[in-house]
């Protein structure tokens, strides 16, 4: 059996457009149509049958030799597309593009789409509330463009990064984008991988995103070209793209990207957002990870993050930009205000919230319907959903008639030409569509007349046989007698052999079967004909209404994406509002300075999955430049990781336009939120060395600002104590002294407290424990001061260890601890000895 293609003369015609199709798509498995069946044929059949777990065949290829072959039912492609794209694979779908000929003659085919994992717009393979992003790069000396599109919803972004940090930039921004696929532009797309990637190492996320195209496409003068013609635009300038022509070059190489592999129109991309990096909140993807916003630090798992908590939106628009006003804070004082006012709004008035929450209900997915209708994919099903959504609209409009927020304004009234369009596909559509568009039973009574004749004729043919079985068993007195149908012989009259003599002479045998005969009758042939006919012409019928009424939707794709913008908004807010109220959120209180004040705040997811009451709240003073730098020690489990994250979570939730789990909360709003979480606690994810701690330590170092908030949890345990006290010593006066921002570190380290008679703007404080004769009792209270000891063996105790461990680990502790003394003691001595200033420095350093 032959895996590997040989001379193409050998094969027979259909192998050899098989090839010749394949080798105009080689990094796809081609999905060939034949018949009823799409087949994979050669290491394609292999790799389908491994895959999709089918049986691997094989046929005549041509001149004796077998080929392998593999294939799935066509109406089964649904159904298995996820697992090829699931595993990276790119699938090309050929089609029969003309009826089968006859007389062996090859059928024409070509290939309609190429789907990618950035290219999805099948609901089955799309996550409800999760965008899906297919990404581009172009390098230009220093500067990156970056453009990404999710063509299920025609969301299209672009922006441009330059200067020394361009690189850092937009390793950020691709982490943050979670993208399904990244197109990078190449000398050669046919060369190895491995070989282009080597260009590329320095920004690439994962090697298995990426799809490679020729780096014509990026060119600056045909990228915009193409921009232009795609909107049919004269100018860029309406996007605020036109002076940023890297990120042109990378939008054009997308365009190019999807021209190539999705061979439609792209209606659904309607407008190109041009945006700045410095617009929004800068994190980092430790930073991302560690606060666990959209999902949790070790399990990855969904439930525990800060999205779980704040998610109660009612839509999967609203879901998908909440997760985006999430991963991108704001930084405007304006914009977080004009959030937070219509929060305000909703927060305040309970029935109308919930009267609008109600009213989101029954709002579908708006947004991936509306490109589902460009691209002309869109049901029967998809439509009434579209047109259930529009016309719930006006209600909502009502509802927001007497609110003041500027974030409703687009919702507030209705556009009449769309509410008829909304009714008319309503009366036109049967109760409940079926999903397919050729089968018929799509369109309601009473929608069009030709359409109702037919279904009448059909009827009364219907009513006719249904009637002959009482004639014809009048006529031959058969009591037994049957009008059937089966799909072979269409109608027939069943008698059994006992009867059959009684049958009359106009029946003519059609079958028979073991205590049966099955005739039909000129007359039966007749109307059977003429129900047949006209359900055929039925189904064609509706399928070109069909195709009519979803084009008459096209024209209204941009207002409906817009208004899909408008209600994903207002879920979103309702959302945060309706936490606000749940969890006994505030608003808070948005500043131009780089402070921190916060009375009572909470963490609010631990404190989400406690019993009510039990968390402990905490305050936080920080003012940059004045009081900025917290040393927070405190036993093992005492909380301090918790308040850290608490406060960033608050700070980033508050520039998100979120309501915050505090009683009263002052925020100078921040250009980054930098965390460092400490060795010990990364090791579960075997991921932290000291290298690696020390690689993120230097990137804060190198880039807080004294707008930014710095949160750092148990720096320099990766190792020895010296080395350790010794960096962390050192990164807090850095820190303290030369940039001066709002600073948290947490640190087992106590003398690190020493540090704060050092040095000005530094604070010692503790999480408070209680020691009482069994031990210790965590308070979690945050207060000022420093912990003099870390109650390793309290803890150790509070974990089980048997007590004999713990008795000797108490001995040898107080052995340490004395010897201790004395050696300070000989410094003391040495001190009093001691000449000179700097000698005395030195000695007392640590001490
Ligand atoms: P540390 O970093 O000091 O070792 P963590 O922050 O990891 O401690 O907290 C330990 C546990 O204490 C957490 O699992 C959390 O559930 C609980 N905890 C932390 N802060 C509080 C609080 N303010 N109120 C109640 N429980 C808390
Ligand atoms: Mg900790």
């Amino acid at each position: 059996m032959s895996s590997t293609p040989r001379d193409m003369s050998t094969y027979t015609p259909m192998m050899q457009q098989f090839l010749e199709i394949k080798a105009q798509y080689p990094h796809t498995l081609l999905l060939y149509r034949m018949g009823d069946f799409y087949e994979t044929f050669f290491e394609d059949a292999q790799i389908a049958a491994r895959e999709l777990e089918i049986t691997l065949t094989s046929r005549d290829g041509g001149g004796g030799q077998r080929v392998d072959m593999a294939g799935v039912p066509h109406h089964a492609l649904e159904a298995y597309l996820p697992k090829l794209i699931g595993r990276g694979y790119k699938v090309a779908v050929c089609e029969q593009m003309e009826p089968p000929q006859g007389g062996g003659k090859l059928v024409r085919r070509e290939v309609v789409r190429v789907i990618t994992p950035g290219t999805l717009l099948e609901g089955a393979m799309l996550h409800e509330k999760k965008p899906n992003y297919l990404g581009a790069v172009y390098r230009f000396r220093e500067g990156f463009g970056l453009a990404y599109v999710d063509i299920s919803t025609g969301d299209f972004r672009m922006t441009e990064m330059r200067g020394e940090n361009a690189a850092d930039m937009l390793v950020r921004e691709l982490a943050g984008l979670e993208l399904a696929e990244l197109v990078l532009p190449c000398e050669d797309p046919w060369q190895a991988k491995a070989v282009q990637l080597t260009e590329w190492a320095d920004i690439v996320p994962d090697p298995a995103l990426v799809s490679w195209e020729h780096q014509s496409a990026f060119e600056a003068r045909s990228a915009e070209e193409r921009l232009k013609k795609h909107f049919g635009v004269v100018s860029l300038e309406s996007f605020g793209a036109q002076h940023s022509p890297l990120g042109i070059a990378a939008a054009g190489g997308i365009l190019h990207y999807l021209a190539q592999t999705q061979m439609s129109a792209l209606k659904q991309i309607q407008r190109l957002q041009s945006y700045q990096i410095s617009q929004f909140m800068l994190l980092d993807k430790t930073t991302r990870r560690n606060l666990e916003l959209t999902s949790t630090y070790r399990e990855s798992s969904y439930e525990g993050s800060l999205l779980w908590v704040l998610d109660q939106t009612r839509t999967a628009m609203g879901g998908r930009l909440l997760r985006d006003w999430m991963t991108h804070p704001l930084l405007a004082a304006q914009a977080i205000e004009s959030r937070l006012n219509a929060v305000e709004e909703l927060f305040a008035d309970a029935l109308l919230r919930e009267e609008i929450r109600d009213a989101l209900d029954g709002i579908r997915d708006m947004e991936r319907l509306a490109a589902r209708v460009a691209t002309q994919s869109a049901n029967p099903r998809d439509l009434k959903s579209l047109a259930v959504s529009v016309t719930r609209l006006p209600q909502i409009a009502n509802l927001l008639g007497h609110t003041r927020s500027a974030l409703f304004e687009p919702l507030r009234h209705t556009d009449d030409t769309l509410q008829d369009l909304g009714h008319h596909i309503l009366q036109a559509l049967v109760d409940s569509p079926p999903p397919k568009i050729q089968e018929g039973g799509i369109f309601a009574d009473g929608f069009q007349a030709e359409l109702d004749e037919l279904r009448q004729l059909i009827r009364g043919g219907k009513d006719w046989i249904k009637d002959l079985e009482q004639t014809e068993r009048e006529r031959t007195g058969v009591k037994s007698l049957k009008v059937g149908f089966n799909k072979t012989f269409g109608y027939y009259i069943e008698v059994t052999h006992a009867n059959r003599d009684e049958v009359p002479e106009d029946y003519v045998r059609k079958q028979t079967l073991t205590n049966a005969e099955r005739y039909i009758t000129p007359g039966l042939k007749e109307k059977e004909a003429a129900v047949l006919n006209a359900d055929e012409q039925i189904k064609k019928l509706e399928y070109q209404l069909y195709v009519q009424l979803r084009d008459s939707v096209l024209p209204f794709v941009p207002v409906l994406q817009q208004l899909s913008l408008a209600v994903a908004q207002l879920d979103a807010l309702a959302s945060l509002a309706e936490v606000a109220v749940q969890q006994h959120y505030v608003r808070p209180v948005i500043v131009d300075a780089p402070r921190l004040n916060l009375i009572n705040s909470r963490h609010p997811v631990i404190e989400k999955t406690l019993h009510r009451g039990r968390f402990v709240p905490n305050d936080a003073q920080l003012v940059a430049q004045q009081a900025h730098l917290m040393i927070l020690t405190g036993p093992n489990m005492s909380g301090k990781s918790s308040y850290m994250r608490q406060i960033g979570l608050i700070t980033l939730m508050a520039q998100m336009g979120s309501f915050v789990p505090a009683e009263h909360a002052e925020i100078g709003i921040c250009d980054r939120i930098f965390t460092r979480v400490g060795a010990v606690d990364d090791i579960a994810t075997g991921q932290s060395t000291f290298m690696v701690e020390m690689m993120e330590t230097s990137n804060i170092l190198h880039h807080a600002s004294v707008r930014s908030l710095v949160l750092l949890d148990e720096i320099g345990r990766g190792t020895s104590t010296f080395d350790g006290v010794s960096i962390a010593w050192s990164v807090s006066e850095y820190l303290a002294q030369q940039i001066a921002c709002r600073t948290i570190f947490a640190t087992h380290y106590h003398e690190l407290n020493r540090l704060a008679e050092k040095m000005p703007g530094i604070m010692n404080y503790q999480v408070s424990v209680q020691e009482n004769s069994d031990g210790i009792v965590f308070l979690h209270k945050v207060v000022p001061g420093g912990a003099d000891r870390s109650y390793g063996i309290e803890v150790a105790r509070l974990a089980g260890l048997p007590g004999a461990v713990l008795e000797r680990a108490k001995d040898l502790l107080q052995d340490i601890e004395k010897r201790s003394r004395i050696q300070s003691g000989l410094l003391k001595k040495a001190r009093q000895q001691a000449t000179a200033e700097d000698e005395v420095q030195q000695l007392s350093f640590f001490e």
